[in-house]
């Protein structure tokens, strides 16, 4: 996707783009650098996704603002910082193969599609009107992703095994075990999971990576996402 600068930018709102959308987007990646400890190539990806396509138009004016965002049903569009910090952590190489796991607006699956290449992400969103707007948006801005409605745990069954898997949803009781099962051996997940912690309620962002053995779960810090359904 390019930023476009020139009078071609300035064709409307949904054809092209305006510069300040592109500056405005810039300065949250410089702020994103900033603050967080996320490759260049993370960063990229994120500079690369117009957001404000991906948020109802009565927020538009904050699309490039790093803050969750509603998208209507009950769901929201993640933090700028908290996709830059999943995606990090997943890393994927250019040609994997990631199963994303709430697709809600498609705006994650579409950076992630900036670094895995088209045709590589499969997404899926339990909610059909989601999924739905999901794939005609991600289709219309040339994002080549498969989203399908359903649940995320079995949706791409057919499509195993995965080089990595993202949740964008909290499953309480860690990553459900037909999840782990879909991706290879040394591949990672990367997900919010219920921390059973004494308050309750809290959840953590844990990277699992995926051994012959067992998987290896490390700890990456309080977060909150939707509940998984
Ligand atoms: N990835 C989004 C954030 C999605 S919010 C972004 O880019 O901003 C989490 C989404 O997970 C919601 O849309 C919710 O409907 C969906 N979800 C919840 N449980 C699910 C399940 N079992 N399978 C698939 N999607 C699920």
């Amino acid at each position: 996707m390019d930023d476009a600068n020139g009078p071609s930018s300035r064709d409307g709102p949904e054809r092209g783009e305006p510069p300040d959308r592109a500056a405005a987007r810039r300065e949250l990646v410089d702020a994103l650098r900033e603050r967080l400890d996320v490759s260049e190539r993370t960063l990229s990806a994120i500079e690369a996704v117009p957001r404000h396509e991906f948020v109802p138009e009565s927020h538009r004016s904050r699309a490039y603002a790093d803050r969750p965002l509603p998208i209507g049903r009950d769901q929201t569009i993640s933090a700028p910082h908290m996709v830059a910090v999943m995606t990090d952590l997943l890393d994927p190489d250019r040609g994997d193969r990631v199963l994303e796991v709430g697709t809600g607006c498609g705006y994650h699956a579409a950076v992630l599609a900036e670094l895995v290449g088209g045709g590589n992400v499969y997404s899926a969103e339990y909610v059909p009107e989601l999924a739905a707007d999901a794939r005609e948006r991600l289709d219309r801005l040339g994002y080549d992703v498969t989203v399908r409605a359903g649940d995320g745990r079995e949706a791409f069954r057919d499509e195993a095994p995965f080089d990595a898997a993202s949740l964008t949803c909290a499953p309480s009781g860690g990553v459900p075990d037909p999840i782990v099962d879909q991706v290879r051996t040394g591949g990672r997940v990367v997900a919010p999971v219920e921390d059973g912690g004494l308050l309750g309620g809290g959840q953590r962002l844990v990277r699992l990576t995926v051994r012959e053995d067992g998987v290896e779960r490390e700890d990456h810090g309080g977060v909150r996402f939707v509940p998984m359904r």
